[in-house]
């Protein structure tokens, strides 16, 4: 098989499977919107779960950033890219969730490469939870040491696997909040087997790090757990983009060798970390409070009123609310009747959920009006019969 004929072999086999993936050049816009082919649309697929994305006092402060320090930051951290903003930044951070350290990313899909890729070597084990997020399970299967699933959100069977002899160590991965089914890892159970396993925890809070939590301070601070290795990402709640490492001295010390992805790459740009630092406040404010208070009640009612459709409604309380179809062409049909009605949601397909769970992947946010959120359940009552 040559080049040609392997690569359009892969595309028809996905077109084949309807489980071909597109982009679409959308407009983002305040409120929760879209804008697309002139029309604005309510936007139910983001991850931009508090709005900040949109915030006056995180635009200014990239803007302000911009005309400090230029837009680039003009080189790797190692070199000449590491500016106070960055190291205001990881202080800040640190802080606010207890850890002596905090190393900025650029991303957190690199993060999760990095600190699996420095860490592991071939004589060890990793233990991942089996829903765990496309970054971890491929850093994991890429690494030198043996990748070990667990079954999902089960800490016996954590367990089990940990008592397994080993010559070298392990590490557990799991997640906070579940990118495609929006549940909560038992952190707790989590950490109690990782520590009677003298493993070393890592816990990817992508999507609970500032919606949830005292000061939006995430899942672990909801479970009252101190991860060895926490993984925070600034796509989602902060509404940006970029990832932080809170870790310990020596271990920060050591990522600071080791991990390729901060040696061998551009850092942030010093203005995105400004922006960071302005997300960072408002979440830990009484705003940020109010904010994540708003979207509880949008989670409530719309799990009350979506109860009442005959629809598979996952089993989580958080702003990831998945509606479970099953069959890739009625999601996708599904979602191309919500459109019909100015609802963008995004039919989620294997083979980023397991094959028969395609879904539409719901998502509440504070941007969302109360009205929102009743028009986003008649939509789907419509689309459904
Ligand atoms: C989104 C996400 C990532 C990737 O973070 P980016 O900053 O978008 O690269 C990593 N882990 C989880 C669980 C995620 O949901």
């Amino acid at each position: 098989m040559n080049w040609q004929q392997r690569i359009d072999r892969a595309l028809e086999a996905r077109r084949a499977a309807q489980a071909l993936r597109g982009r679409t050049a959308l407009q983002p816009l305040p409120g929760g919107r879209i804008g697309y082919q002139g029309k604005i649309w309510l936007n139910a697929a983001s991850n931009d779960y508090l709005g900040l994305s949109h915030h006056p006092a995180v635009i200014r402060a990239w803007q302000q950033g911009a005309c400090e320090y230029g837009v680039g930051s003009a080189g790797s951290g190692h070199v000449t890219g590491y500016s106070p903003a960055h190291q205001g930044l990881e202080a800040a951070l640190a802080e606010w969730l207890g850890y002596p350290r905090a190393l900025l990313f650029i991303s957190g899909f690199g993060a999760n490469q990095a600190v699996i890729g420095a860490l592991m070597a071939k004589e060890d084990r990793i233990l991942a939870d089996r829903l765990s997020h496309a970054s971890l399970l491929e850093a994991a299967s890429l690494s030198p040491a043996t990748l070990r699933r667990f079954a999902h959100n089960d800490s016996g069977a954590l367990g089990a696997l940990l008592a397994k002899p080993l010559s070298g160590q392990q590490l557990v991965v799991t997640e906070g909040v579940f990118s495609m089914d929006g549940d909560s890892a038992p952190l707790a159970d989590i950490a109690r087997e990782s520590q009677r396993g003298d493993a070393l925890l890592m816990v990817d809070d992508a999507h609970g790090i500032g919606a949830t939590g005292a000061q939006g301070r995430g899942s672990c601070q909801l479970a009252g757990v101190r991860p060895d290795l926490q993984v925070v990402t600034f796509g989602k709640a902060f509404g940006v983009s970029g990832a932080a490492v809170l870790c310990s001295e020596s271990m920060a010390d050591y990522l600071l060798q080791f991990a390729r992805h901060l040696i061998y790459s551009t850092a942030m740009p010093p203005a995105q970390a400004m922006a960071l630092g302005a997300a960072l406040q408002v979440i830990r404010s009484d705003e940020g409070a109010a904010l994540r208070g708003r979207l509880e009640g949008h989670i409530r009612t719309f799990r009350e009123q979506v109860a009442g459709l005959p629809l598979t409604l996952g089993s989580s309380a958080t702003a990831i609310q998945p509606l479970i179809i099953g069959d890739n062409q009625q999601a996708l049909a599904l979602s191309q009747r919500l459109r019909e009605q100015g609802l963008w949601v995004t039919a989620i397909r294997p083979p980023t959920v397991p094959v028969g769970t395609a879904r539409l992947r719901i998502t509440l946010t504070a941007a969302h009006s109360d009205d929102d959120i009743t028009t986003l359940v008649a939509g789907l009552a419509h689309a459904c019969q």
